[in-house]
């Protein structure tokens, strides 16, 4: 890889070394027992808000949100399973999975029997501890590798789970970066997973790192959204709170998965041909790295809310390794060995150049469209070829005039040409210097290595 910029271009961006720094942050988050609700998702929040000003809401218990009614808020302290001899043979201080989240409290002695009932394991995967949940329906249960399951006598055993689902809040964090027009562009990440680190913590690392990039942005096109929240209640509840507002949302992705070596999966708006579903194939095609683009299917993240038919956000979900295609999924061996700092900041990269062209793709009139206008006596064949970072491309200027007619934006020029946006876009930027290109009503943003 070069070192200098993960894709081998080089020029507008430094982000060489961030991907520690993501890994730095996934670490911190990595022990703290998260749930849709509770003093989990609490500090998290605060641990982001060191390092970007977000803003928290906490939104009351029974609260009613569309179809859906914001659940008690649960919080847990300690829970095991003891045998007779005292051992803790289940304990939630050693990992935090091993506790069902949402498991109503429970303090009693039973027999293996009935424990058992209780007990979930991954028998194809032994020595991995599986997650799982119980948020809607009452309940109590122990996630233990299978081994430990196999492991326990027929004893006694006291059973606590020192928990409390009470009247409380649900907590989410939001962030807003205003832009020159009221335009937005939403990223989304959930923040309700325990130690897991691509599902989640490898979401929230990456939309924090790259709203700390957006926010050295002089000069933005578009506001950005930030949302932290907690996966399908937490969307539907900002969605329920904010539906007068949505309609400001040109573009969106939902972040996750983005921390595995594996190719990058796109998974289009349910629109299908909007302009970040466009935006997202034109780099991924451009970037060099393996990937794949999905159809919108109404399952997965919370671009399932925003992509509901009432709202019909244009709001993708762009990661590496879709949930449920890896095994370690929803798993103990989902952790910081899984998630690597380099696929971190490959990641980080692409959604970075997403965001470039959306600032960057104007449309602009050719001012001489009358043949071709002279290059040479403009200094732009000069410009041409060479090993400087900065060559101009003979095609990129040749089509960027022929199409800027004031109805093709660059990213569709760049379509047409099989040219990156970046080829495309500094081409544009030579022409208009130049005198021979107006941009149409579009304000561009410089990044400040421009
Ligand atoms: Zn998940």
């Amino acid at each position: 890889m070069n070192g200098l910029n993960p894709t081998g271009e080089s020029g507008f961006f430094e982000i060489a070394g961030v991907g520690s720094a993501m890994q730095r942050l996934i670490a911190e988050l990595y022990p703290i027992c998260r749930s849709i609700t509770g003093n989990g998702v609490r500090k998290t929040l605060e641990i982001l808000r060191r390092s970007i000003p977000l803003e928290v809401h906490e939104v009351p218990s029974g609260t009613k949100v569309y179809d859906w009614i914001v659940p008690r808020e649960w919080n847990i302290r300690d829970a095991y399973v003891k045998n007779t001899k005292g051992e803790r043979v289940i304990d939630f201080k050693k990992s935090n999975l091993h506790v069902v989240g949402y498991s109503v409290p429970i303090r009693r002695r039973m027999g293996l029997q009935e424990l058992r009932e209780h007990l979930f394991s991954l028998p194809d995967h032994p020595d991995w501890i599986p997650y799982r949940t119980s948020y809607y329906k009452e309940n109590w249960g122990f996630c233990l590798n299978h081994r430990q399951i196999e492991a326990l006598e027929n004893d006694e055993y006291e059973v606590c789970i020192d928990s409390s689902l009470t009247e409380g809040h649900l907590t989410y964090g939001e962030y807003l970066l205003p832009g020159k027009t009221a335009d937005e562009i939403l990223i989304s990440c959930h923040i309700c997973h325990p130690s897991l680190c691509n599902d989640n913590l490898s979401g929230i690392s990456l939309a924090l790192h790259l709203a700390m990039l957006i926010a050295r942005l002089p000069v933005r096109r578009y506001a950005y959204r930030f949302l932290f929240i907690p996966g399908t209640i937490g969307s539907i509840t900002w969605l329920a709170r904010n539906e007068g507002q949505v309609g400001r949302i040109r573009h969106g992705l939902v972040v996750t998965c983005v921390g595995d070596g594996g190719r990058f999966t796109y998974k289009k708006s349910r629109r299908g041909n909007a302009e970040i579903d466009r935006t997202v194939q034109h780099v991924l095609k451009h970037s060099g790295h393996p990937y794949v683009v999905e159809d919108f299917f109404p399952y997965g993240y919370d671009e399932r809310q925003y992509c509901s038919p009432g709202l019909d956000l244009p709001v993708g979900c762009l990661m590496r390794s879709p949930h449920g295609s890896f095994p370690e999924y929803h798993t103990s061996a989902d952790d910081m060995e899984f998630v690597r700092p380099e696929h971190l900041e490959v990641s980080l990269h692409v959604y970075r150049q997403v965001i470039e062209v959306l600032e960057g793709n104007g449309v602009h009139h050719n001012l001489n469209p009358k043949c071709e206008p002279q290059l040479g006596r403009r200094g732009l064949y000069d410009a041409i070829g060479g090993d400087s970072n900065r060559k101009l491309n003979q095609m990129a200027l040749l089509w960027v005039l022929n199409l800027s007619d004031g109805a093709h934006s660059l990213l569709e020029i760049g379509e047409v040409a099989n040219l990156s946006f970046r080829e495309i876009k500094h081409a544009a930027d030579a022409l208009t210097r130049s005198g021979l290109l107006l941009e149409h009503g579009a304000i561009t943003a410089a990044f400040p290595d421009d």
